[in-house]
């Protein structure tokens, strides 16, 4: 992240190095390495996607990447050095010896590197130096993995050669450059060096010869902008192979509205840029353009429970789990902080999601009352026990993301599951027959007034003064874009837990707790009411998980089927529904064991990855809907 951080800083330094002269190329060298045939394929980090689907999917982007253009061979910038510290840390065991140089404890590429080995890749295998030494870690490296075949050389990442800020990266000398190559030579005459940049004047000033040129760069305002600064770069460098990186997300919004953003990114550059050796999607977006087949990764059903207390024996509740097939749970944090529920999971192999309400805080409305969202009808967002905070209130929001931060330390938990995560609504109680305009529209507090203002531009006219003014200037003039800043809202606020989430603990899972209306109920609610754009979210979080609580809602299980369905047409990571086993309000519909099978077969259905029952207090009191699942599981399948 700090690299990004640092990357959108140099914007202005992009703009100016773009415009400088860049027909500087060594006129008339001698083509001493032609280009081989063309590569096409991805950027591999531990770090730039959210979660790392294994070295199978990483064939598969590969090989589809390739497949874009005729004639071209998959390709793999793999990244095995990163930037650690001042230094850098290899993933893989290394002997002690130098204080910039860290290994880890085993090996994290040899199963890749063996699969590009059968599949006939290309791969580059790259450091982020720091300040450790270049020879060094080369030599490290290809002791290591020199005897893959698919090995085609080694890559340094100019940006951070002899830096830890992006833009601070010395200069690479025909000498140093010269003396890498050599190194990564004496483990095959045949290996080249790459080296990467978005600058043109930090790479050598004439030698050429068994190197390739990688421009990153990236915050283009176009598609054609993109085009024109690549075309420099190859001319600069001509004769001498080049090869390229897109797809970051600061160019999204471009590259998202075109059809095959890989393929047209890549032909355009191939009919402009002769010289190009390879293609490279970075793995910043790669889930969202190569999405991973869920079927692949979906190794393991989940079956979840939630539960909010238990008083008994910790051992018994887990056993009684792993009786019924459960092999998640989802738990609030007092639960989850008692010592031994932990460890009675973790002996079972049960995933552990804490459950962290985030706009629903009674005890923080309580101490400061002014933190109640504001409906259009000026009053507090409280409806029985549902009451929200604000969701713009910038002090909360870092309470709450510091908060997810430390239990995420403290707990240790395999997931988070984020609930209440959107604006005000009792949804519990709205019926197939509501009307939408009864439904609570929220917020219209002065804070989320002033900060729709900022951040659209648009401006309230002076002579509106209450919130029943705003809602309806608001709806009568400016509807689609107050939804869409909604949204975001809520979106921007996922984006802050899950990223500390993730900073707290690197591959812990997100779930994501839905309001279940599909993308048209109740005049599409579910955006213009909750706030929840699924599509945005579901980039985000690795499940999203509707509650399709047929009993108070009064729905059947066909209706859980078409809300999974719903979902799941418009998101990037799995569903995961949650059901209701037994009625909880007073005017709740019944279920019988055979209403309960029907449902947790539509819960099932495709494209689900699984159900989470809501919720043990319930499930524990209902015997025969027990024997279901129990039946279910000592089959040693899950239903279908
Ligand atoms: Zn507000």
């Amino acid at each position: 992240m700090e690299r990004y951080a640092a990357i959108l800083l140099s914007v202005l330094l992009i703009g100016a190095w773009v415009h400088r002269s860049s027909a500087t190329g060594p006129a008339g060298q001698a083509d001493l390495h032609p280009r081989k045939s063309l590569g096409a394929g991805f950027r591999y980090s531990t770090y730039g996607p959210k979660y790392d689907p294994g070295p199978a999917y990483w064939a598969r982007v590969g090989t589809e990447m390739a497949a874009r253009f005729p004639g071209a061979h998959p390709e793999a910038i793999w990244i095995v050095g990163r930037l650690h510290g001042r230094g850098v840390r290899l993933s893989f065991p290394v002997p002690a010896g130098d204080p910039l140089i860290e290994g880890a404890e085993n090996d994290e590429n040899e199963a890749a590197l063996s699969l590009f080995d059968e599949k006939g890749f290309r791969v580059w295998l790259q450091v982020e130096p720091g300040f450790a030494p270049v020879e060094r870690q080369i030599h490290l490296v290809l002791k290591q993995y020199a005897h893959h075949r698919s090995v085609q050389g080694v890559g340094v990442d100019v940006e951070w050669n002899r830096s830890t800020n992006p833009d601070g990266g010395e200069p690479v000398s025909d000498g140093e450059a010269r003396a890498w190559l050599e190194a990564a030579r004496s483990y095959n005459p045949n290996y080249r060096l790459f080296l990467k940049h978005f600058k043109t004047d930090v790479m050598p000033p004439t030698l050429r010869d068994g190197l390739v040129f990688i421009d990153d760069s990236q915050i283009f305002p176009s598609f054609d902008a993109m085009i024109e600064e690549f075309a420099k770069w190859g001319r600069t460098f001509a004769p001498a192979p080049v090869s390229f990186q897109f797809g970051y997300p600061s160019d999204r919004p471009w590259w998202s509205r075109l059809k095959d953003p890989p393929a047209e990114i890549g032909r355009r550059i191939l009919a402009a840029v002769p010289n190009t050796e390879a293609l490279i999607w970075v793995d910043f977006t790669v889930l969202e353009v190569f999405p991973p087949d869920r079927a692949s990764t979906a190794a393991e059903r989940i079956v979840g429970i939630k539960v909010y207390e238990h008083k008994g024996d910790m051992r018994k509740l887990v056993d009684r789990f792993a009786e019924l097939g459960i092999n998640t749970v989802f738990a609030n944090e007092a639960l989850c902080g008692n010592a031994d529920f932990r460890r009675q999971a973790r002996e079972r192999k049960m995933r552990v999601f804490v459950i962290e309400p985030t706009f629903f805080d009674p005890e923080a409305l309580k101490a400061d009352p002014d933190l109640y969202a504001i409906t259009s009808k000026g009053e507090r967002a409280k409806e029985d026990w549902v009451e929200f905070v604000c969701p713009t209130r910038e002090e909360f929001r870092r309470r709450k993301v510091t908060a997810l931060r430390d239990a995420v330390m403290r707990l240790q938990p395999d997931g988070v599951s984020l609930d209440f995560i959107r604006y005000f609504v009792y949804w519990e109680m709205v019926g197939p027959d509501r009307k939408p305009e009864t439904l609570p529209d929220t917020c219209y507090c002065p804070h989320c007034l002033a900060r729709f203002s900022a951040d659209t531009g648009i401006t309230l006219p002076p002579d509106i003064k209450t919130a029943p003014q705003a809602a309806d200037w608001i709806s009568r003039n400016q509807q689609e874009r107050w939804i869409r800043w909604k949204a975001g809202v809520i979106t921007s606020m996922v984006q802050n837990l899950e990223a500390a989430a993730r900073q707290a603990k690197p591959g812990i899972l997100v779930n994501l707790h839905a309001v279940p209306w599909r993308t048209n109920d109740f005049g599409g609610a579910i955006r213009r009411v909750a706030g929840q754009d699924f599509r945005a979210l579901s980039q985000l979080a690795d499940f999203v998980s509707p509650m399709c609580y047929t009993l108070m809602l009064h729905r059947d299980a066909s209706w859980i089927r078409s809300v999974v369905q719903d979902i799941g047409a418009v998101s990037s990571c799995p569903v995961l529904p949650s059901i209701q086993v037994r009625p909880e309000y007073p005017g709740d519909d019944a279920m019988s064991t055979a209403d309960f099978e029907e449902a947790l077969k539509a819960a099932l259905a495709t494209p689900s990855r699984g159900v989470i029952f809501w919720s043990w207090d319930h499930l524990a009191k209902e015997p025969d809907k027990m024997a279901v699942l129990k039946k279910l599981a000592s089959r040693g399948r899950s239903p279908s």
